[in-house]
């Protein structure tokens, strides 16, 4: 099935539209990649380095943590600093605990950010709490800035908490605590955005997330917000985890929520490994919505996993190199051919499923396998077109998606002409 086709049969529920510094979240929008630092807000020249490293690798928004005021007095050199590298990506401050003062006392800080997370379980408590959250949106108004209300259970406010666990004491037949739990975050959420509203931001300012750490929790809590809402949602497994655990939790977690309809912007929370690209989880999060068929950034290369027939590891190497090979090309394509993100690429072990693989993507190798002919059929857009052979199979087959390129997308400037 194609990727078109797939597209045709997702239908994402209508959200109101959040326009945060020019990318647009919600309504009929792509969902947007995001992505969050994770260095010292303070350090002005790490903070906007890794910021344009995130948005080079595509992260369409980049959240930095506001948490002190040497932080918040930072932001505006950040901004500038991007500006200069050319990196136009709209930065999200991320609040807790502090969030009110911060965002009074430093003007240039919330007049810079292009949208405030605000988590209102650490907004403070009771009477408290209510002013400071008031007082986060006054500057929201004042600056007519979005906010995100990101809850999440591991900051879960206490309050409504206790009120739902007291209301559920009183049933004749008390439901599950894990069930008061879920209903608790979306309450918190919901609650928050009507005071915002009340208080005066405009509906389609206002996004919403509730994060958990669990994947059945994660799809029940979102499938009832998004019946309650029609606020943008922002997607996201919490503390997901390290390595391939982290991976497969977000995206099995995720992936049912897109494929519902649900969704407006994701973030995929990686621990990265040690040494490990702070990029991972905008790859991961654009393979996601890629795979699925909901957006296109990168061609994708189809690689089988080799299995008895294969004799070495030559296949795996090409398609290694093939998939580097199209990742290093793509900033200038994409800036040269429309819709070049489109293309797909077969890399295949033997003769078994790799001649009809590579039928399907627009351009594919059929290496040989145990037995076979030495001899490499590659066949673009369903057609054979030659078959390489020797030690330069690499090099050609890259070569020769080099001129499949330039010979189909159209160049930009012809595109738009
Ligand atoms: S295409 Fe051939 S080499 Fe690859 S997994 Fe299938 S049978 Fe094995």
């Amino acid at each position: 099935m194609s990727s078109a086709r797939v597209i045709r049969l997702i239908r994402r529920r209508l959200t109101r539209a959040v326009d945060v510094g020019g990318i647009v979240v919600g309504g009929d929008a792509p969902i947007v990649v995001q992505s969050m630092t994770n260095t010292d807000t303070a350090d002005v020249s790490r903070t906007a380095a890794q910021c344009a490293e995130l948005a080079r690798a595509g992260s369409e928004l980049v959240r930095i943590t506001v948490n002190t005021p040497e932080a918040a007095a930072a932001v505006p050199a950040i901004r500038a600093r991007l500006d200069e590298l050319g990196v136009s990506v709209p930065l999200i401050g991320d609040f807790h605990f502090n969030g009110h003062r911060l965002l009074s006392e430093f003007p240039d800080c919330a007049a810079t950010l292009a949208k405030y997370r605000i988590n209102p379980g650490n907004v403070g408590r009771g009477k408290k709490h209510d002013e400071q959250f008031a007082q986060m949106i006054e500057v929201a108004c004042k600056y007519e800035k979005p906010i995100r209300i990101g809850v999440n259970w591991g900051s879960l406010d206490p309050d409504i908490m206790t009120r739902l666990m007291d209301e559920n004491a009183r049933r004749p037949q008390p439901r599950d605590t894990a069930i008061i739990m879920r209903e608790a975050m979306v309450a918190s959420a919901l609650e928050s955005a009507a005071k915002a509203e009340a208080y005066g931001l405009p509906g389609d300012r206002i996004i919403l997330s509730c994060k958990v750490s669990g994947v059945q929790d994660l799809i029940a809590v979102y499938r009832e917000l998004s019946r309650r809402a029609n606020y943008p949602l922002h997607l996201g497994l919490t503390e997901a985890g390290i390595g391939s655990k982290g991976i497969v939790a977000s995206t099995a977690a995720m992936a049912v929520l897109l494929q519902e309809g649900i969704g407006d912007t994701i973030r995929v929370s990686l621990t990265p490994e040690p040494g490990g690209a702070r990029t991972q989880e905008v790859v991961v999060a654009q393979e996601m919505l890629q795979t699925m068929g909901l957006r296109a950034f990168t061609p994708m290369v189809t690689a089988c996993p080799g299995c008895g027939r294969t004799t070495s590891t030559f296949f795996q190497d090409l398609a290694l190199t093939v998939q580097n090979h199209v990742r290093e090309c793509m900033p200038r394509w994409r800036e040269m051919f429309e819709g070049v993100e489109n293309m797909t690429l077969a890399v295949m072990g033997c003769v078994v499923n790799g001649p009809g693989e590579s039928k399907h993507a627009n351009i594919g190798i059929s290496l040989p396998g145990n037995g076979e002919a030495p001899a490499a059929p590659v066949f673009e857009d369903g057609v054979k077109t030659v078959t390489l052979r020797g030690e330069n199979i690499a090099a050609e087959f890259v070569a020769i998606v080099d001129r499949y390129v330039a010979r189909t997308y159209p160049k930009k400037h012809q595109a738009t002409s």
